[in-house]
């Protein structure tokens, strides 16, 4: 089964072309400046990749040329679009109403606008997508995958915030969480890796990219998650600054005189590991200056990876027991400082880190702790867009069976 899987941002759309008899990729490319001036189309397959300039000024001309390329003679990887058996698309928020991957109907679209006002940024491009590629492939059965659903297990004593009832039962107010996808590919790793069936295992799973956020796994199933309302809330991130008193906000607005707009962009967009550092928000430059001697870069890294141990306390504190802790994302993948300095902050809970396989794990999975570590640590790549094409492989096939 030919799967493709789409992920639509404002100006931007990624795709990855699986054939699940293997899953293996079959191209996978980023049309970029989608409805701007000088879009570029960057498509890789056959192990070459492309770049071409195209005039992409919306979402379903950008898919269009997407799935032309795909079957372009010299670059594409299929003689026929009608090979496509399905199309995965990546949808940010699900709210309430959805918990698992959803073949597409009228109900899901209202589902996802509904919703568009709690992801504002995120589920009106998802849902040009879906528009785009159900115009262009309109027999083919679309699937959405939700970034909230692996977190619609939490129970109300973590999804509540302490504020009046009204707050949750009128404007919806609540921990959602983001990241789901990515939580659940390395959960169902983890298990296969333990040894262990999904429901036996317990977790806790940290998402450490340009976002953050970590869950707490009991029995395979999420109990607690870092990331709020929005993404803004619980770790540091490259631009955000995750948990702070949200007097902040008022007391900034008073005696600085910022606006509402002003101090939503700074939080969002200049703070995390740029706004302490001041040098950038990607951890490897971090890591290079702080080397050079800036102590706010070395600050800026020893705040993340406290709040990453922070979190972690506490999550092992409400488990009913941790089989592994998991880092993913590109610094949980990469970043060897950063991994090194959470481990260590770990010793009181019985972390003990083994350097040497903290250098060999790299970008693959591996065991970065020594044998005698109370909990293991251990690194797993995320790959969201095989856990989409599974998704939609497994729901159409349901479609079959009824
Ligand atoms: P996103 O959340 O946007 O998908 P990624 O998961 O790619 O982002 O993570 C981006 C972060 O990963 C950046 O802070 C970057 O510095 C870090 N990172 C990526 N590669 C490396 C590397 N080789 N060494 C250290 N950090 C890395």
């Amino acid at each position: 089964m030919i799967v493709f899987v789409v992920n639509c941002g404002s100006s931007s759309i990624k795709y990855q072309l699986f054939d699940m008899t293997d899953e293996s990729v079959l191209a996978r490319g980023l049309l970029e400046r989608v409805g701007q001036s000088g879009s570029v189309l960057h498509h890789r397959s056959n192990e070459t990749t492309h770049e071409i300039e195209v005039d992409a000024p919306n979402h379903t001309v950008g898919l269009k040329i997407i799935l032309d390329t795909l079957v372009d003679p010299k670059i594409g990887v299929l003689k026929n679009i009608e090979e496509i058996e399905g199309v995965g698309h990546r949808v940010v928020h699900g709210g309430e109403q959805i918990r698992e991957s959803t073949l597409i109907d009228e109900n899901v679209i209202k589902v996802i606008k509904d919703n568009a006002s709690l992801a504002p940024l995120h589920n009106p491009p998802n849902l040009a997508g879906i528009e785009a590629a159900m115009s262009a492939l309109s027999n083919v059965p679309q699937v959405a995958v939700f970034d909230t659903a692996f977190l619609a297990t939490l129970p109300p004593r973590a999804y509540r915030y302490a504020v009046p009832r009204q707050w949750y039962e009128k404007y919806r107010v609540r921990r959602y969480g983001f990241h789901g996808t990515s939580h659940r590919y390395v959960t169902l790793r983890a298990a296969e890796i333990l040894g262990k069936s999904v429901e036996e295992v317990n977790l806790i799973t940290a998402h450490l990219g340009n976002g953050c956020s970590m869950t707490a796994v009991a029995g395979g199933k999420a109990i607690d998650h870092s990331m709020g309302l929005t993404p803004l809330e619980g770790l540091v991130m490259g631009t955000r600054s995750g948990d702070i008193d949200p007097a902040v906000i008022f007391y900034m607005a008073r005696t600085a005189g910022m606006s509402l707009d002003e101090i939503d962009t700074t939080l969002n967009k200049k703070s995390g590991l740029l706004g302490l550092s001041g040098v950038s928000n990607d951890m490897r430059d971090c890591v290079e200056a702080a080397k050079k001697g800036n102590t706010d870069a070395a600050l800026a890294m020893e705040v993340f990876s406290y709040r990453v141990a922070k979190y972690i306390g506490a999550y092992f504190a409400i488990l009913p027991g941790c089989d592994a802790i998991i880092m993913t994302g590109g610094i949980g993948e990469n970043s060897l400082p950063i991994r090194l300095r959470i481990c260590q902050l770990l010793s009181n809970i019985g972390v003990i880190p083994d350097e040497k396989r903290n250098e060999e794990a790299i970008r693959k999975v591996g065991l970065i702790t020594a044998d005698d570590s109370k909990i293991p640590v251990w690194i797993i790549p995320t790959n969201e867009e095989l856990m989409i094409a599974r998704d939609t492989r497994d729901v159409v096939k349901q479609m079959a069976v009824k």
